[in-house]
C-alpha cells in the first residue's frame, strides 16, 4: 500500500460515535424508557454538569448555538436600536444573533497576526447606543477577556462571549464560561462537545440572566399557560442532553488528543512558510480547528484534495460580504483583514481520532507542495 492511499478525513465523527457507542446507546434507551422527553431530568443533570465544567453558577440548555446567542443577548437586555460590537472574522451566526434581536452589529476588524481583537479598536467602536460586546473564542483559542470586561464596566454595558468553538478552553487558568456576563455555547455535532443533533446552552453567574433564558426558551413562560413575555420554543431535548452527558465525560481527554495533534503540526510544519496558529501566553486553546494561512491557499487546497486530504475553509465569505447583508450598511463596512483572512485561511484535519499515520500524510503532502 502506498501512502497516497491513506485518505484523511477532516473530522472523524464516526470514530467518536464508535468509541462511545455502548454509553450513547444506553443513554438513548434511558430516555426511551422514561416518560420525559423535554425539560426533564436528563436536561437538569446535564445543565448541572455543564455549569460545573465551565465554572459558571448556572447553565441553561437551548435548541442551538444561534439561539444561545439570541436568548443570551435578550436576557442581557439587548434589543431594537441597540448596538453590539462583533468581530469581523467569525461564523455568520455571531452577527445573525444581533440582527435577530433587532440590534445592529458593529464590526471591529481583527489583527492580522493573531486574528484577535485589539481592545483599543474595540473601545473606539463603543458609542452611546452600544449595549454589549460579543467577542468570539474563534477556533478554540480564548479571547483576551480582561480588557473587554474592563471596557464594558467603564461603559456600563454587557459582555456575551461566543464560545461555540471553545468547550474546555481556559483563559488565564480559568475555564471559559463563567468569565463574562453570559456565555453562549453550541453543541452542533462537529463542535468539541457535540450532540447527535442541534443543541446549545447559555452559562452565567447571574441568576436573573439564567432565569430569563429559562423563560424565553419555553415560550416566555415559567408557569404553564402563563406567558410573561414573547418567548420562543428552543429547548435542549432529553435525548441530546443524555448524549451530551456521555460525551462531556470524555471532553478533557478528547481536547488533550487535539492538543497533541496541534503539537505534531507545529513540529511537522515548521519551516514550510505557512503561517501557523499563534497561541497567547495566557491561553489554553482547545483546537476546535487548526487553521493555517497562506496566500497560495486555493492551490494548496487543491493539492491536498488530490492527495486525499480533506481540508475546509473557515470561512470563505466574511459576514460583511454575505448576500444576506447586501444593501445594508454592513455590506459597506471596510474590514480589510477579514477579507484577507477569508482568502488565505485553511483548516487542516483535526480531531481526537486523527491517527499519526493520517497526520503524517497531511504533513508530507504540505511539505511536497510547490506554489
Ligand atoms: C457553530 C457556531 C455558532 C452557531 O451554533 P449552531 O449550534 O450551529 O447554531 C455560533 N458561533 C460560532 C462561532 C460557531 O462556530
Amino acid at each position: 500500500m502506498t501512502a497516497s492511499l491513506v485518505r484523511v478525513p477532516f473530522l472523524d465523527l464516526a470514530a467518536v460515535h464508535a468509541e462511545l457507542r455502548p454509553a450513547l446507546a444506553e443513554a438513548a434507551l434511558r430516555v426511551l424508557d422514561s416518560e420525559r422527553v423535554l425539560l426533564g431530568p436528563e436536561l437538569s443533570a446535564f445543565e448541572q454538569r455543564w455549569a460545573a465544567a465551565t465554572g459558571a453558577a448556572e447553565a441553561v440548555g437551548v435548541g442551538s448555538g444561534l439561539d444561545a446567542l439570541t436568548l443570551g443577548l435578550r436576557a442581557l437586555g439587548v434589543g431594537p436600536g441597540d448596538e453590539v460590537v462583533v468581530p469581523s472574522h467569525t461564523f455568520v451566526a455571531t452577527w445573525l444573533a444581533v440582527v435577530q434581536v433587532g440590534a445592529v452589529p458593529v464590526p471591529v476588524d481583527v489583527e492580522e497576526a493573531t486574528g484577535a481583537w485589539d481592545p483599543a479598536r474595540v473601545a473606539e467602536a463603543v458609542g452611546p447606543r452600544t449595549r454589549a460586546l460579543l467577542p468570539v473564542h474563534l477556533y478554540g483559542h480564548p479571547v483576551d477577556l480582561d480588557p473587554l470586561l474592563a471596557l464594558a464596566a467603564e461603559h456600563g454595558i454587557a459582555v456575551l462571549d461566543d464560545a461555540a468553538q471553545a468547550h474546555g478552553a481556559r483563559y488565564r487558568g480559568r475555564p471559559v464560561g463563567g468569565l463574562a456576563h453570559a456565555t453562549a455555547w453550541s453543541f452542533y455535532p462537529g463542535k468539541n462537545l457535540g450532540a447527535l443533533g442541534d443543541g446549545g446552552a447559555v452559562t452565567t453567574d447571574d441568576p436573573g440572566v439564567a432565569a430569563r433564558v429559562r423563560s424565553l426558551r419555553n415560550y416566555g413562560s415559567t408557569v404553564k399557560y402563563v406567558h410573561d413575555e414573547i418567548g420562543v420554543n428552543s429547548r435542549l431535548d432529553e435525548l441530546q442532553a443524555a448524549f451530551l452527558s456521555v460525551k462531556l465525560a470524555h471532553l478533557e481527554e478528547h481536547n488533550a488528543r487535539r492538543a497533541r495533534v496541534a503539537r505534531r503540526y507545529a513540529e511537522g510544519l515548521a519551516g514550510t512558510g505557512l503561517a501557523l496558529p499563534v497561541v497567547a501566553a495566557w491561553a489554553e486553546p482547545v483546537w476546535h480547528l487548526h487553521v493555517v494561512r497562506t496566500p497560495h491557499r486555493d492551490a494548496l487546497r487543491a493539492h491536498l484534495a488530490a492527495a486525499g486530504v480533506e481540508v475546509l475553509v473557515h470561512y470563505p465569505v466574511p459576514p460583511h460580504r454575505q448576500p444576506a447583508f447586501a444593501g445594508t450598511p454592513l455590506a459597506a463596512a471596510h474590514l480589510p483583514v477579514a477579507d484577507r483572512l477569508a482568502a488565505e485561511v485553511l483548516s487542516l484535519p483535526m480531531g481526537p481520532h486523527l491517527r499519526d499515520d493520517q497526520q503524517d500524510r497531511v504533513i508530507e503532502a504540505i511539505r511536497a507542495f510547490r506554489p
